[in-house]
C-alpha cells in the first residue's frame, strides 16, 4: 500500500502537499487543526511522517485512538516508519483520561478518528494540556449528533477527495447495488442512530438471511467478503446461511476470544474463508485487499459508519471492481461513497433532500442521477420512473411475487422468467430487443442460441 524507498516512507504527493497545509495553517496561528482525508488516502502514513518529524525534534508526542486494535497497528507502522517511541505514547483515550496527572506533558497530541473529539474523554485530555499543539485526523468531521467539531478545532483542512483516490488508482471503484430487504422508517432513534435493540429485532429475520445468500450468489458469487450485521445473532445467521449453502464463511464479534479471532482473520486472509459476517468490528483499520466484496446488513444514521462500512472493500488491487450490496438503504440516508460532500466545523443543517442518486430497476444499481442510462447494464429509465425518482424507487425483493399478468405489471415489481415473458414484456413497453438480451443475461433466464451473435457484441 505505502511506497516505501529504502526504510523510509516515501509520501504520495498529496499527502505532502497535506502536511505543508497543516504547517501553514500553524503558522497562520492555529493551535488545532483537523485534516480531512477519505478512507484509503493512507493517514496513518501521514500521521507517522509527522510523528517522526515532531520526535526527531525532541517533542513529546501523544496519539490518542478510541480502540485497543488499533493502538498496536498504529504502534507498528510508527515504528517502522522511525518515529522515536521514547517520545511518542499511543495510548487509548479513556486509559489517558484516567492518568493525566501521571503522563509527561505532551507538545503535539495527535488524534486519530477525530470525528469522536468533542466526546467528553477527549475535551477532558485537551483540557488538561492547554499548550498542546492539536492535530486531528478524520474522513468524516461530522459528529453523530449533527453537532460540528468548531467546539475543539479552529481549523479544517481538506485534501484529495474519495473520487479522486479511484481516478488515480488509490482506490478500486465499485459498482453499488441497492437491493432493499428491510423497511426502516419505523424505526426510533437513540443518541444519533437507530435503536440498536429495534435493529436487531428488524433484520433477524429468516427470508432477509435467505435472500442475502441469494443476491450475493447473483451479484458477487465467489468474491471475497465482508458482511456487516446488526447483531452478534445476525452475524452468526448469516454465516450460517452461507455455510449451508456450501460457502465457507465464518463470524465474527467483540466477544470472539482473541486466538480465534486472529485464526479466522488469517483464513480469510489466506482465502480459507470466503465470506466473513460481523457486528460492532472493522470499521476502522481491517486491510484485506483482496476482499472484493461489502454486504450491508446495518442500517445506520451514522455517515461515518456508512463510509467505513462500505468502503471495506475498495482497497485498491490492479484489476479489481468492488462490489457493494445494499440491503438495508443506507445510501438513501447517506448518498454514494464517493459522493463530493462539503465539510464545515459548523453544526450541520438539517438536510432537506439527501438523496442524490437513482436506482435502475433492472439490476439494482444505485448510480449517480445525472447519468441517463443505467451504467452496469445500459438500462434506461423511462419517464414513469423518472418522475418517481424523488420519493426513490423501492424494490422489496421479500414481496416480491410472480405475477401472471404481466401486462398489468409496473416494470420494477415484474418478475420474468423465460424469454418468451422477456420478450413479450420488451415488445409491450416498446423497448429495443436489445434490452431482452441484457435482461436475460442478466437474470440467467436462457436465450436461444440464435442470438449468441448479439450478446457478443453487447457484451453479455
Ligand atoms: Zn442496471
Amino acid at each position: 500500500m505505502c511506497n516505501k524507498e529504502g526504510d523510509t516512507i516515501k509520501l504520495r504527493p498529496y499527502q505532502r502537499e497535506l502536511i505543508n497545509d497543516i504547517k501553514h495553517s500553524m503558522i497562520a496561528g492555529h493551535r488545532s487543526i483537523v485534516s480531512v482525508l477519505g478512507c484509503g488516502g493512507g493517514k496513518s502514513v501521514i500521521q507517522a511522517e509527522i510523528a517522526r518529524s515532531a520526535t526527531g525534534k525532541h517533542n513529546r508526542v501523544l496519539f490518542l485512538v478510541h480502540r485497543k486494535e488499533l493502538c498496536e497497528q498504529i504502534t507498528d507502522t510508527f515504528t517502522s516508519q522511525d518515529v522515536d517511541m521514547e517520545l511518542c505514547s499511543v495510548s487509548m483515550v479513556q486509559t489517558v483520561s484516567r492518568r493525566l496527572d501521571s503522563i509527561p506533558v505532551p507538545k503535539i497530541i495527535m488524534t486519530d478518528e477525530a470525528h469522536h473529539s468533542t466526546a467528553k474523554t477527549y475535551k477532558k485530555i485537551y483540557e488538561a494540556f492547554p499548550d498542546a499543539l492539536r492535530l486531528g485526523f478524520t474522513a468524516t468531521p461530522c459528529r453523530l449528533n449533527k453537532g460540528g467539531l468548531g467546539e475543539v478545532y479552529d481549523d479544517l483542512i481538506t485534501s484529495v477527495s474519495t473520487k479522486w483516490l479511484i481516478d488515480n488508482n488509490y482506490l478500486s471503484p465499485y459498482k453499488y447495488y441497492s437491493v432493499k430487504l428491510a423497511d426502516t422508517s419505523g424505526l426510533h432513534i437513540k443518541a444519533g442512530d437507530y435503536k440498536a435493540d429495534e435493529v436487531a429485532e428488524l433484520m433477524q429475520n429468516k427470508e432477509i438471511y435467505g435472500e442475502t445468500v441469494k443476491q450475493w450468489e447473483r451479484l458477487a458469487k465467489n468474491k471475497k467478503t465482508i458482511a456487516y450485521c446488526a447483531s452478534v445473532e445476525a452475524a452468526e445467521e448469516t454465516a450460517e446461511q452461507f455455510q449451508q449453502a456450501g460457502y465457507k464463511a465464518a463470524s465474527l464479534s467483540g466477544s470472539t476470544s482473541k486466538e480465534l479471532r486472529s485464526q479466522i482473520m488469517q483464513d480469510f486472509r489466506d482465502s480459507k474463508l470466503t465470506i466473513l459476517t460481523n457486528c460492532e468490528l472493522f470499521g476502522e483499520g481491517l486491510d484485506v485487499p483482496d476482499c472484493e466484496c461489502t454486504v450491508l446488513l446495518r442500517p445506520t444514521q451514522s455517515l461515518t459508519l456508512y463510509i467505513q462500512q462500505s468502503m471495506r472493500s475498495m482497497r485498491y488491487m490492479p484489476g479489481k471492481t468492488a462490489i457493494i450490496i445494499d440491503h438495508v438503504g443506507n445510501c438513501y440516508q447517506h448518498g454514494l461513497p464517493d459522493d463530493d460532500r462539503e465539510w464545515t466545523l459548523e453544526p450541520k443543517k438539517k438536510q432537506e433532500n439527501m438523496v442524490k442518486i437513482r436506482e435502475c430497476p433492472m439490476c439494482y444499481a444505485v448510480y449517480p442521477p445525472t447519468q441517463q442510462r443505467c451504467p452496469y447494464c445500459g438500462y434506461k429509465a423511462v419517464k414513469e420512473i423518472q418522475r418517481k425518482e424523488k420519493e426513490v424507487v423501492e424494490i422489496d425483493l421479500v414481496e416480491m411475487k410472480r405475477q401472471d399478468d404481466i401486462r398489468n405489471t409496473r416494470l420494477s415489481d415484474a418478475i420474468l422468467e423465460t424469454w418468451s415473458q422477456v420478450v413479450e414484456f420488451q415488445k409491450l413497453h416498446k423497448y429495443k430487443f436489445a434490452w431482452c438480451i441484457r435482461y436475460a443475461a442478466l437474470h440467467d433466464i436462457p436465450i436461444p442460441q440464435k442470438y449468441n451473435n448479439m450478446r457478443r457484441i453487447i457484451g453479455v
